[in-house]
């Protein structure tokens, strides 16, 4: 009830909401707590949380932030859904997002803006915003987003909060609404990485219904929480503090890492060459498996269809017009051009090529240390509109993010001080699978 109150009270400024479900809610609260009078025990029981609103909910609207997908009611739930719900979790509602996750402000949202709860002038970061702004704001106890580049941990930076974008693997993507299949990777967004490792603990795993999923064993996250890093090796990446960043957030994040080193962190300089070509490859290989995966889209099966058709590839034709926004168009055109017979070899297998060769890059650097530290976002939350006319300015806030994602292994964001009055991330990247020692390190930190 405190938590529906607080929505009340500040949603209408902030706009995290796309769906408050006030009555679910209330009605999981009260099972919760039959089940603790029962002596019951789990840390997620009866705790109140929100999903981005790309994670399919069983008769709970699923819009992904889209005209297409408006009045999109699915018949089924993801897999971290029904793992929070059998956890005792209690949820509130469905999160805004930039429309189809491809965004980094929330201001691609079919549903109008989400604004950053520190200043409202400012975006919340993106795609996962609603899902940042709400815990950053205490409209939920934890929520969660989803990372093809950077979603989890850009807002998570910009709103001051904890963000992890787990191992390629570690958590279902059953149910998530796909965008770039082989970069999606379900995160939770906390206040603390205490709350973290307990809302990881819930939702990793092996998923028989996502054969990407990895069937190894899940760790006890919580043992990991201890403050003595002493000897843990922390690699600096001179590429990722790069010219044209704010000097603000360099600050910050170097503070951090300085605080780390006195913690007894081992610190050493570490080379990325090719971070450059990450961001180029990316907008490559996102659009090219985005302009697969949403040829579903058709006004066929599911979501909106363009009324006055003549024939079907007219209804094709409009229902696509009309239901995608500016972005998701680009995106399609860009993936489909690069995916075209004569471009291919230039452009998508080329992608691919970089891809394996930034992966070889971080297994080097695993070998020099064992947690890279890094800023998430080269700038701290930005006005709302001003990117909005300039797609690659857009692009540039994922600079740090996006290499993660390519190579398939866990990033952290943990809040690390101001710029500007407003909050900085600190990146923490680790080996694959090993969310453990990225949490160890973020706890000793915070
Ligand atoms: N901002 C990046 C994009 O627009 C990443 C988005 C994401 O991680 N979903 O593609």
């Amino acid at each position: 009830e405190a938590y529906l109150r607080r929505i009340e009270q500040v949603d209408p400024q902030i706009r995290s909401y796309l769906t408050v479900t006030a009555d679910l809610a209330l009605q999981q609260a009260q099972e919760a707590d039959k089940k603790l009078a029962s002596g019951e025990k789990s840390p997620l029981l009866g705790i109140p949380m929100a999903l981005k609103d790309i994670i399919s909910t069983k008769g709970i609207k699923t819009t992904c932030g889209s005209k297409m997908l408006e009045n999109y009611i699915p018949p089924y739930d993801a897999t971290v859904y029904e793992k929070l719900c059998a956890a005792g979790c209690v949820l509130l509602g469905k999160l805004n997002m930039d429309e189809f996750a491809m965004g980094s402000s929330t201001e691609n949202s079919a549903y109008g803006p989400t604004k950053n709860p520190w200043d409202l002038t400012t975006v919340p970061g993106g795609s996962s915003g609603g899902s940042a702004s709400a815990v950053a704001a205490g409209e939920a106890a934890f929520t969660l987003g989803s990372d093809t580049g950077g979603s989890v941990r850009q807002p998570a930076a910009l709103c001051g909060v904890v963000g992890l974008k787990p191992t390629y693997g570690r958590v279902s993507r059953y149910g998530l609404v796909a965008f770039a299949s082989s970069l999606d990777q379900i995160g939770p967004i906390t206040r603390t990485v205490e709350d973290l490792a307990d809302v990881l603990q819930v939702i990793a795993g092996y998923d028989p219904k996502d054969s990407t999923s990895v069937p190894i064993d899940v760790p006890q996250y919580g043992d990991a929480l201890s403050e003595d890093i002493r000897g843990i090796r922390i690699g600096v990446p001179k590429e990722y503090f790069v010219e044209g960043m704010e000097p603000g957030v360099e600050r910050a994040v170097r503070e951090a890492i300085d605080k780390l080193g006195s913690l007894g962190a081992k610190i050493v300089d570490i080379s990325l060459p090719s971070t450059d070509y990450a961001l180029a490859t990316y907008y490559i290989i996102a659009p090219a498996e985005a302009s697969s995966n949403l040829s579903r889209y058709t006004g066929v099966e599911y979501g909106h269809r363009a009324p006055d058709a003549e024939d079907i590839i007219d209804m094709y034709m409009k229902t696509r017009e009309e239901g995608f926004g500016p972005e998701v168009k680009r995106r399609i055109m860009l993936g489909t051009y690069v995916l075209s017979a004569g471009y291919y070899d230039a452009y998508y297998l080329k992608a691919q090529k970089v891809r394996t060769i930034i992966k070889s890059e971080f297994d080097a650097a695993f070998k020099e240390c064992d947690v890279i530290a890094t800023p998430t976002s080269p700038t701290v939350a930005f006005k709302l509109g001003s990117k909005l006319q300039d797609p690659l300015s857009m692009y540039l806030s994922d600079l740090f993010t996006i290499p993660a994602n390519m190579a398939g292994i866990p990033g952290l964001s943990i809040p690390c001080g101001f710029s500007d009055d407003l909050p900085v991330g600190l990146q923490l990247l680790g080996k694959a699978f090993d969310e453990s020692t990225l949490l160890k390190v973020g706890y000793a930190y915070q």
